[in-house]
């Protein structure tokens, strides 16, 4: 005989049926599967569907059968976790630890604020124009490093390396200026071949969902290496990303017009339906909120950095990661780095009674975000957190 149980979902949960995002998660004695979370529960979609895709410690199966079957599996989960359940199915979130939903093989970084590339402008650039000429024509943005994106929750050890001083020539040790960048990260579920480019029209059709990207940034180290080619060890130490990928399909209230884009970019980059999202983030500094970045003030959209991600043919694989960039809006409280919190580092923060400009071993961060649901109410994106370590 199966034990059947109906799940208990608060009114006002945040994951509620028309969230229903994914993630890969293991019981507290078993192997690590596909899961979808329901208020404070998780269900094993391999027993619930009973189907071996989910079966799987990786999503990148699902997430290559295509928008068909996302539609076809999102409603049989709506009807299953609403309905009388098998208890066999059903975790409690506390209870389950939790991997990378995927297996990334490309992870990009756009830089698609500008708010947050006006004010790095200002900080790296105090005596010329903040956006570079190219910024208003292309998303700008730079291939990172896939084999470093850790789940939500990892520590993150504090990178050494060669630190640039006000002398003008390097030092060496520690970064004294470890820093976040609250981001949004979206999940390519159906890729294309080389040579292949995705419309913006395509964007549904290939990406599946969006998660939380912590993109931790050492400004000494990358304000030394950065010039001519870019980020490089100052970003590539780790990359947190949340374990729950929120479908688009749960994003439908959430879109809105992007804000405006002077010049009209040229024909590859424009939208007819727009992809703008109306994400409010908040950043939690040792559990103090100390920043409320505005999704929806974004100047490219997502469909958009798809596309010239992949206008000269670069392919896409299921479950490549591209994140939006440091997510900022005009207002002080809305700065989604330190770097433009401290004002570069001259002005402290308030972290608890302290005064605080970069991150301190010990400290901890953590970026939530919601979004407008179905009548009125909210869906929650899953957080992305981690702790610093000192350094090795
Ligand atoms: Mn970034």
């Amino acid at each position: 005989m199966t034990d059947l149980l109906r799940i208990e979902i608060a009114d006002d949960s945040l994951f509620g049926p028309e969230n229903l995002p994914y993630g890969v998660f293991a019981p507290a004695a078993g192997d690590f599967r596909a899961g979808v979370r329901i208020g404070d529960s998780v269900v094993d979609l391999a027993v619930l569907l009973d189907d071996s895709t989910f079966a799987q410690p990786t999503l990148n199966a699902f997430l290559a059968q295509g928008p068909g079957r996302w539609r076809e599996v999102r409603d049989r989960v709506r009807d299953g976790v609403t309905g009388e359940i098998t208890a066999a199915a059903v975790h409690s979130v506390d209870s389950v630890r939790l991997k990378l939903p995927v297996t990334i093989g490309d992870y990009v970084d756009f830089y698609a604020s500008i708010d947050h590339a006006t004010n790095l402008g200002r900080l790296l650039r105090p005596d010329g124009e903040p956006l570079l000429p190219n910024w208003r024509h292309l998303p700008v943005g730079y291939h990172g490093r896939s084999g470093t994106v850790v789940v939500s929750g990892t520590e993150i050890a504090r990178p050494t390396g060669q630190r640039r001083t006000p002398s003008g020539t390097p030092d060496f040790g520690p970064t004294k200026r470890l820093d976040i960048e609250a981001e949004l990260g979206f999940v390519i579920g159906v890729g294309s071949e080389l040579g292949e480019r995705i419309p913006t029209e395509e964007f549904a059709e290939h990406v599946f969902g969006v998660a939380l990207v912590n993109d931790w940034s050492a400004r000494d180290i990358q304000g030394w290496e950065y010039q001519p080619l870019g980020p490089f060890l100052g970003k590539s130490f780790a990359t947190s990303m949340a374990a729950w990928v929120t479908p688009l399909a749960a994003l439908r209230e959430a879109r809105v017009p992007l804000p405006g884009q002077d010049p009209e970019p040229l024909p590859y980059l424009r939208e007819r339906e727009s992809w703008g999202l109306d994400l409010d983030l908040a950043v939690r500094w040792n559990g103090e909120l100390v920043a409320t970045p505005p999704y929806r003030r974004m100047y490219w959209s997502p469909a958009q950095m798809l596309a010239h991600l992949t206008v000269n043919g670069a392919s896409t694989r299921p479950g490549d990661l591209y994140a939006s960039g440091t997510i900022s809006g005009p207002e002080r409280d809305q700065r989604g780095s330190f770097m433009e919190l401290s004002w570069g580092g001259s002005e402290s923060v308030a972290v608890n009674g302290e005064k605080r400009t970069f991150l301190e071993d010990g400290d901890e961060v953590v970026i939530t975000a919601t979004a407008p649901g179905a009548d009125g109410r909210r869906i929650g994106l899953g957080e992305v957190g981690g702790r610093i370590l000192p350094a090795r």
